[in-house]
């Protein structure tokens, strides 16, 4: 179907939710997208941190396929092989101590935290503690609770009344002010994915940590983008050398298929009824992502991830240098990083001439260009990517 046949259908008949850009993509391979017309692409953004093992990959396809001709899904009334062996390999990689429950999302993922969360303050301590802390500029879901979790209060204009028990900080340093007689959680992303690419401090997230523990309040950290090698580690967490006692991820995990997961230290917190889901942890998403663990294992374990870390983190450095006067600062964490752009309507020209050029780069913010290429991208789809962004860097 040509692209405005498609427009036109997307209009009438998809909800206006998105901004899109009306390009038509038909194809992909690594790191490369083609539109309808042939152009092709570097695709900087993975669709968003989720295709980690880029596009058309034969061994995540294989994968899905031969799950697909067998099983798809049974329901968890039954158990599930491959659900097991994900949770497994999740532990094991982490290192953490912990019991996964599968969902299909990062909104959903981040429910589930809620609910441990809640539980947790209701079963310890005299008063029943229900306050979840979240920070400015976080982002932590769609749904109408991890959208309050979400303190951005521009997203808040619509949708009420929300769930009680959100408490906004300002920074790190004024997490502890908020923290009440009530508080039974801090939920946080350890690099801000939606809030422009922030690394925070390491010491100051173990001092936090070492905080919450003494409070007996829980350290959730939402690992929906900083997981599954994005950050270098497995989790960020691993990076900034903490123990959370709730982690969620979803993004990177299946290559594309939808799929959440929360973790927990607190290995008994729910009882048979207390949470769940249909699709959660069903055999072709669980599949999917032991497959792109394993892909992912073998790509840290060769060293290669951490190569290709400091081969794109270098591009970037050296890009941000010589355009001082475009690009004001560079940051990030393993292959998740920013480019700082000096206003705003700068970092709109930019993403657009980018396109132009063939190459999709992505908003964070309100003045980062963002960069989640997928762990697998070549030396020679970088190099190719940097060259056309220098190609049109002349238009701004
Ligand atoms: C994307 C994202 C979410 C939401 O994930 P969905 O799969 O869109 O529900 C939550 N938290 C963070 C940090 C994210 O980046």
């Amino acid at each position: 179907m040509n692209q405005e046949t498609l427009k036109r259908m997307d209009l009438d008949f998809v909800l206006h939710t998105y901004a899109r850009n009306w390009t038509h993509f038909v194809k992909g391979r690594g790191a490369r997208l083609y539109d309808e017309k042939g152009k092709e692409y570097i695709d900087f953004g993975s669709g968003i941190a989720v295709c980690s093992v880029g596009h058309g990959n034969e061994r995540l396809a294989q994968a899905i396929a031969n799950q697909a001709k067998n099983l798809i899904h049974t329901s968890n009334l039954y158990l599930i092989e491959p659900q097991a062996k994900l949770a497994k390999k999740l532990v094991e990689l982490s290192g953490y101590d912990m019991r996964v429950f599968f969902a299909n999302s990062g909104a959903e993922a981040n429910e589930g935290a809620l609910k441990i969360a809640r539980k947790f303050g209701e079963e310890n301590g005299e008063l029943k503690r229900y306050q979840i802390i979240t920070l400015d500029s976080s982002f932590h879901g769609r749904t109408i609770s991890t959208l309050k979790a979400t303190a951005q209060s521009k997203m808040h204009q619509y949708f009420g009344p929300f769930p009680d028990g959100f408490v906004y900080a300002k920074d790190l340093s004024d997490v502890p002010n908020k923290i009440s007689d009530v508080t039974c959680a801090v939920l946080l992303e350890l690099v801000q994915g939606e809030g422009g690419i922030t690394p925070f401090d390491k010491q100051e997230i173990q001092n936090l940590a070492k905080t919450l523990k003494e409070k007996n309040v829980l350290l959730m950290v939402d690992e929906v983008q900083t997981g599954i090698y994005r950050s270098g580690e497995l989790f960020a967490s691993q990076v900034y050398g903490i123990t959370p006692d709730v982690i969620t991820t979803a993004k990177g995990l299946a290559g594309g298929v939808p799929i959440g997961a929360v973790m927990t230290t607190l290995k008994d917190i729910f009882a048979p009824g207390d949470h769940g889901s249909t699709f959660g942890g069903n055999f072709l998403s669980t599949s999917a992502a032991l497959e792109v663990l394993e892909i992912l294992h073998t790509h840290k374990q060769s060293g290669e991830l951490d190569k290709t870390i400091v081969y794109f983190t270098h591009k970037l450095q050296d890009l941000q240098k010589r355009n001082a006067e475009i690009f004001t600062e560079e940051v990030g964490l393993g292959l998740m990083r920013g480019l700082r752009v000096r206003d705003l309507e700068t970092l709109t020209k930019f993403l657009s001439v980018a396109f132009e050029a063939g190459v999709l780069v992505l908003k964070s913010g309100r003045n980062t260009a963002r960069f989640l290429p997928s762990l697998n991208i070549t030396k020679e789809e970088i190099d190719e990517g940097f060259k056309r962004i220098e190609s049109c860097l002349a238009k701004l």
